[in-house]
């Protein structure tokens, strides 16, 4: 026994983890025969975990485990289930599992260097390494933070500082970017004080990449009116629809009116890596700071996103302060890099392991066949809603493909907004059925004001036998509750 309560022995530890670990490899074992969700109320689940107060006294540390482990491994939702498209959220690989119990044994503070030596180079190393992955030279330099909220933060409070120093003080600013923009940009405004009347949300085309003419004329408008444009922002991969802009074009505007250039590439950025993707990824080494999420296509589990910028520096400009109870400038010859100098975070984890792992594991060439693989089924998927006469294929960018349910051999375009409406009700309820029944997971995207389903491949479980299997399901579901939802007045 330990002589205090929340120490372990090296004897207890081993005991209680290879119970952990045996469990953990049979839940990753049967993970295709389960269901996705169990939609379980919350109400169920608090009485799962009983209605106890705070324990007053400790428990033993083997009975717990087991205790936890039956109620995460088992009423849970799977986003590494292969008929998981919900949302971008990523199939989570297995090795990242074990590098967080590394990682949370010895528990380095990755804040500073001194405190966190070894972490420290395996951060810097992992860094240069996802810049190579998306082809940017390794001059560029950053660091991990939580996710993409994150990711984009970082890159655009150091180019808004940047910009504000070089202008020497604020500026009547405009920030631009296309309206499928996720919702970051929102708390991004708000935390600089440059406002929401400070973004110019610029319209898309057919193809949903921002439209270049006319964010032009909506820049040169507003420096008729005396604005000044601080920020361009492009999306490689729009959370929606998964649309690339145009990235080399909104470099050459954004280097025309000396803005910031900051890319979102949180979801879509490491498709970038594929040779036969170069032309629509073209132009991205023009931006000044880009975001991605290491946990979304690079397969790493919660929480794992990462800021890149051009020059290092301007991140240690805008973050980096010496208070007087830090010493952490190193009395080596060397110059330590201190993360804490790098971004919002101060402690920080140690959560470069597991991407660090993954890239090693699978490499860059099993990356490439992963992601193309993802985007090829994705693309099937298309094509099968396309072929089938209760469905509408709608878009598909990357691995994200929207589709609605339209009852066979009815005629809907032009059909008029009540009819739309309708449809749109119906598609809705038919994700919730769907959600519900357990079995497979899709998210919706509003494209046109048309409600879609939208099913983003973002998983190395997926096969294109669970695409098929996934199509005939939403086509099977929605013909049953056509049953208790008739939709009126469409012309036969
Ligand atoms: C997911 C996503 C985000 C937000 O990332 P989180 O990791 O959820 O914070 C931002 N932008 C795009 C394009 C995304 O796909």
């Amino acid at each position: 026994m330990t002589t205090n309560k929340i120490d372990m022995t090296p004897a207890e530890f081993r005991q209680a983890g290879y119970v952990l670990v045996d469990r953990i490899a049979d839940f990753l074992g049967r993970i295709r025969q389960m269901p996705v969700t169990r939609g379980e109320q919350p109400s169920q689940l608090r009485v799962l975990l009983g209605q106890e107060g705070l324990p007053i006294e400790g428990k033993s540390p083997g009975e717990l485990l087991e205790h936890a482990a039956d109620l995460v491994l088992e009423h849970s939702l799977l986003n590494g289930h292969p008929q998981f498209y919900g949302y971008i959220t990523a199939s989570a690989a297995p090795i990242g599992a074990l590098a967080d119990l590394l990682a949370a044994a010895v528990n380095p503070n990755v804040g500073a260097q001194v405190l966190s030596p070894v972490a420290t180079e395996i951060e810097r190393q992992t860094i240069l390494w996802l810049a190579q992955f998306i082809g940017l030279p390794t001059t560029w330099g950053g660091l991990l933070v939580s996710g993409g909220n994150m990711a984009n933060l970082t890159g655009f409070l150091t180019g808004w500082q940047v910009k504000n120093n070089q202008a020497g003080g604020n500026k009547k600013w405009k920030i631009y970017c296309s309206h499928r923009t996720h919702i970051w940009i929102e708390k991004a405004v708000l935390l600089c004080g440059t406002g929401k009347a400070s973004l110019q949300m610029i319209s898309t085309g057919n193809d949903g990449r921002i439209d270049i003419g006319v964010l032009e004329s909506t820049i040169r408008e507003d420096v008729e009116n005396g604005f000044a444009p601080l920020m361009i922002i492009g999306s490689a991969g729009d959370v929606s629809t998964g649309a690339v802009d145009d990235l080399a074009a909104l470099g050459t505007v954004a280097a025309t009116y000396s803005a910031w250039y900051h890319i979102d590439g949180a979801y879509g950025m490491p498709a970038a890596c594929l040779p036969g993707l170069q032309n629509m990824f073209r132009g991205r080494e023009s931006a000044d700071s880009i975001a991605l999420d290491p946990h979304k296509w690079l397969y790493s589990a919660l929480e794992a996103g990462c800021t890149l910028v051009k020059d290092p520096r301007h991140l240690v400009q805008t973050f980096s302060s010496h208070p007087s109870y830090f010493n952490f400038e190193g009395n080596g010859e060397e110059q330590p890099v201190n993360y804490y100098e790098y971004g919002l975070q101060n402690s920080r984890g140690f959560r470069a392991l597991k991407v660090w792992l993954g890239l090693q594991q699978a490499g860059l060439n099993g990356y490439r066949t992963m992601i193309a693989e993802n985007i090829r089924l994705s693309r099937l998927m298309f094509q099968l809603a396309d072929s089938e006469s209760a469905l509408e294929a709608v878009t598909q960018n990357l691995s994200i493909t929207t589709f609605r349910f339209i009852p066979a051999g009815t005629e809907v375009s032009g059909a008029d907004p009540q009819i739309q409406e309708q449809l749109n009700r119906f598609n809705e309820k038919l994700l919730n059925q769907l959600q519900q029944e357990g079995n497979i997971f899709l998210s919706h995207g509003l494209i046109d004001d048309k409600y879609c389903l939208r099913a983003c491949v973002v998983n190395f479980r997926t096969t294109e036998e669970d695409i098929r299997a996934m199509i005939a399901t939403v086509v099977m579901q929605g013909n049953l509750l056509l049953k208790t939802f008739p939709l009126e007045g469409l012309a036969k």
